[in-house]
């Protein structure tokens, strides 16, 4: 009996999680027995590149050794404690290095767990019940949040998930991504009864599905004028794509200055409107509330929401929000947080950066050779390639929809049996990291004319 069958006998699907599930592409999933930097060694001993990267954490690349250490000291000193750690302020105080506008910050264990807190925070900040997301976005399988939910969702073809009641439903208002009037309309058809916006500041769970230049400071501008909190899911972006996320990112590209000198704004706007006051009133403000996870957790369950102080004290034991966790702020976990975030420098993200830059000039390459229509698309280092014909970028999640499933899951089995482990899934980014070194990179591209042939149908 292999181990999938085994697997099958005593865990639904064979799998923890149904994204690892070869649901999409056909298959049986490959089990991992280790990894080491960009590599991944199935149970039979063969080797992987990994382009998958835990989904996102292995930013570092698999078992840093660094970071193993600072895990195996932190387990000697003992697993959980039930009290508060150092390491805990530790890692709090790394974050908001990073991330000043997350000027406090709460450890959970996953991004579920984070994303529905701040729907709580922000239900009980603004005494509101409706939240808005965007269809395509995922944020974590908490009842309220997984309404065209993306990824895993979307790769099992489910409109949603049975076991969500009606009346949970009906408080999630779902409005298409880069549609500023869909949203218009909804806080107009619902005044002063919307907590918050949630949404993945670029998003990477219908594939990668940049933000339209100016949307997230229209969704700041929005949010603020009707009351409402604006929240940025950074739980895949977050110390990923930037050393401060994307908004990091998003913000260092406005604060660049232009290489053409262009006139000062104000002989261009004649205004006598006041200066914003509070953060929220201007559109390059920072929202009111982040979560984080994935990377922070360098690999272990960890996960955050951080943002402006008034909100976050109204959390429990300051305020009425209740939230708590018999394993937040692991002393494992954060021994890894804190050990990945001191790694990852602007070398680790320039690394990154160019890694993935090569490969998706590499991927378009064999693709284009070959004839295979697709689209690459990407924000900072997250990268998907849509098979199928698109004569314009995609914007939202009805238009990732449209890619061809079939090319995909030919071209990602021609990779897999190359040596070359992607998400099994269109609706996912390809993750690299700082360990993607020329040989690992070499090995993706030069499986990449085979599987460009496969994609097409005619290997
Ligand atoms: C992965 C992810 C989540 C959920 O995090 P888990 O740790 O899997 O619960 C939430 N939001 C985004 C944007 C994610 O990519």
């Amino acid at each position: 009996m292999s181990l999938y069958q085994r697997a099958c006998r005593v865990i639904p699907g064979g799998v923890d999680s149904p994204v690892r599930a070869f649901g999409s592409v056909g298959g049986d999933p490959v089990f991992i027995a280790r990894a080491s930097g960009p590599y991944l060694y199935d149970t039979d001993g063969r080797e992987y590149v990994d382009a998958v990267g835990s989904w996102g954490p292995a930013l570092l690349g698999h078992a840093h050794p660094e970071v193993v250490r600072a895990v195996q000291e932190a387990a000697a000193r003992g697993l959980s404690f039930g009290a508060p750690t150092e390491a805990e302020v530790e890692l709090a105080e790394a974050v908001r290095a990073r991330v000043p506008e997350a000027a406090k910050v709460r450890f959970v264990s996953t991004g579920t767990e984070a994303c529905m807190t701040a729907i709580r925070l922000a239900r009980g900040a603004t005494g509101r019940d409706l939240i808005v997301k965007f269809a395509g976005c995922y944020h974590g399988h908490s009842d309220g949040l997984l309404a065209a939910a993306g990824s895993g969702v979307a790769t099992q073809g489910l409109p949603g998930s049975a076991g969500v009641t009606a009346a949970t439903a009906g408080q999630t208002i779902v409005v298409p991504y880069n549609d500023e009037a869909a949203l218009e309309a909804v806080f107009d058809a619902y005044p002063d009864q919307i907590a918050a916006v949630i949404t993945e500041p670029a998003p990477a769970n219908m594939g990668v599905v940049p933000p339209a230049v100016g949307f997230n400071a229209f969704l700041r501008a929005i949010t603020a004028r009707h009351g409402a909190l604006l929240i940025f899911d950074e739980v895949l972006t977050g110390f990923r794509v930037h050393r401060s996320g994307w908004w990091g990112l998003e913000r260092s590209a406005v604060e660049t200055p232009p290489l053409v000198e262009t006139p000062p704004l104000v002989e261009l706007v004649e205004t006598t409107a006041p200066a914003p006051k509070a953060s929220t009133g201007s559109p390059n403000a920072a929202p009111d509330l982040f979560t984080f996870g994935k990377v922070v957790g360098g690999g272990m369950p960890l996960a955050a929401i951080g943002g402006r102080a008034d909100v976050m004290d109204l959390l429990a034991p300051l305020g009425p929000v209740y939230q708590a966790g018999t394993l937040s702020g692991n002393p494992l976990a954060t021994a890894a947080g804190i050990a990945t975030l001191r790694l990852a420098d602007i070398n680790v993200y320039a690394a990154v950066d160019a890694v993935s830059s090569d490969l998706q000039a590499a991927v378009n390459e064999a693709l284009f050779e070959v004839g295979v229509p697709h689209l690459v698309q990407s924000a900072g280092s997250l990268f998907t390639v849509f098979f199928g014909d698109f004569d314009r970028p995609i914007t939202d999640y009805a238009a990732a929809q449209r890619q061809d499933s079939a090319a995909f899951a030919r071209f990602f089995h021609a990779m897999l049996d190359a040596g070359v482990a992607l998400p099994p899934s269109g609706y996912e980014a390809w993750f690299l990291s700082a360990a993607h070194d020329d040989a690992a990179l070499n090995r993706i591209v030069e499986a990449l004319p085979g599987a460009a042939r496969a994609a097409l149908g005619a290997a």
